[in-house]
């Protein structure tokens, strides 16, 4: 009989089909994708075309406005919101709600390598993604309009992108979403009720089963959650407890480049390449210090469609096993240079 597995950070239930479930391997992503040149004279985002893009904010590596950067990070030049302004709030009754759409929509340009994504990239580049992220959260956390910094990357087009050059993107909002908001508010009374953080008390509850654990370092833990909501759905824990992502020391930031390379890197070479998307999970501005929540990178391939019954209802269907996810991953063979 299939099961409804919930998950107590999002409190979702999953249905996991355990009879009819697929084996892991039967979700290989197929590649009708050409695989893209390593330098692309017609991509904004390869080097040589540094103009082509808004400014720079910020750039790792090289100098000046040169083509030797590791990694730069652009405004986004179609930009959701308007970095100028002032966040106003309009309300016209009770029920027509207006905010100024102001906010901070950077790009990050991964690497120069118009071909490259993380899992193939070295864990010392990825730490400079990782320092490019820290460094653009901490400079838009000072403007006072900003309550929620979201940063993600969608890796294909079934991720939601059709520029192929490895990018990911930082959006800072003048409002919590009642996602996130709920999330703090069951965090909270998880934290009330049993007197520590709902996190760290389902990492250790993971580490000490083993069963769904897939990388494990010094700093970092990934592993597919108990209720995964898709095939190979990944989530990678801080070990250290830390609400928000800005409290990542450099040792940390140098140890979850490993973590998230490495993770990524099986995802590669165990299922071909998958679509994917990331996003790190950091508290709002405000409650940067709490003892309730934790923050997190989750990563979901896109192996399985959305459809009218998740639409519908909330609730995911996962064909697959996440114990046999998880065995599935740690058993990959990694070329040797990406699992140094
Ligand atoms: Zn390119
Ligand atoms: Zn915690």
């Amino acid at each position: 009989m299939a099961e409804f597995r919930q998950n107590p950070i999002t409190k979702e239930w999953v249905i996991i089909a355990t009879e009819r479930a697929k084996r892991p391997d039967q979700f290989m992503a197929k590649k009708d994708r050409k695989q893209p040149p390593a330098h692309d004279p017609n991509c904004v985002f390869c080097p040589g075309n540094e103009k082509l893009t808004p400014p720079e904010a910020h750039r790792i590596g090289g100098s000046g406005e040169g083509s030797d950067w590791q990694v730069r990070v652009v405004p986004n030049k179609f930009s959701a919101l308007s970095p100028t302004g002032e966040c106003v709030r309009n309300y016209d009754g009770l029920l027509k709600r207006k905010i100024s759409g102001v906010g901070i929509h950077d790009v990050i340009i991964e690497t120069p390598q118009h071909d490259m994504t993380t899992g193939l990239l070295s864990p010392e580049h990825v730490e400079s993604i990782i320092r490019c992220y820290k460094d653009r959260y901490f400079a838009v956390t000072t403007d006072p309009r900003v309550e929620l910094v979201t940063i993600f990357k969608n890796h294909g087009e079934a991720a939601g992108t059709s520029l192929e050059h490895p990018h990911s993107q930082l959006i800072a909002t003048p409002i919590t979403s009642p996602q996130v908001r709920r999330r703090l508010e069951d965090a909270l009374r998880w934290y009330d009720e049993f007197g520590e953080c709902l996190f760290c008390q389902t990492l250790r509850s993971e580490l000490a089963d083993g069963a769904r654990v897939v990388v494990e370092t010094p700093h970092f833990v990934s592993v597919v959650p108990y209720a995964a909501l898709s095939p190979f759905h990944m989530w990678i824990f801080p070990r250290r407890h830390m609400a928000s992502f800005g409290e990542i020391q450099p040792e940390e930031m140098k140890d979850l480049a490993r973590n998230l390379q490495e993770t990524l890197a099986r995802l590669y070479h165990g299922v071909n390449n998958p679509d994917f998307n990331y996003t790190i999970r950091t508290a709002p501005s405000e409650s940067r210090y709490v003892k309730y929540y934790h923050w997190y990178i989750s990563i979901i391939p896109r192996l399985t469609r959305m459809a009218g019954f998740e639409i519908g209802t909330g609730f995911f269907i996962n064909p697959t096993i996440p114990e046999e996810n998880a065995a599935y991953l740690r058993a990959v063979k990694l070329p040797v240079a990406a699992a140094a």
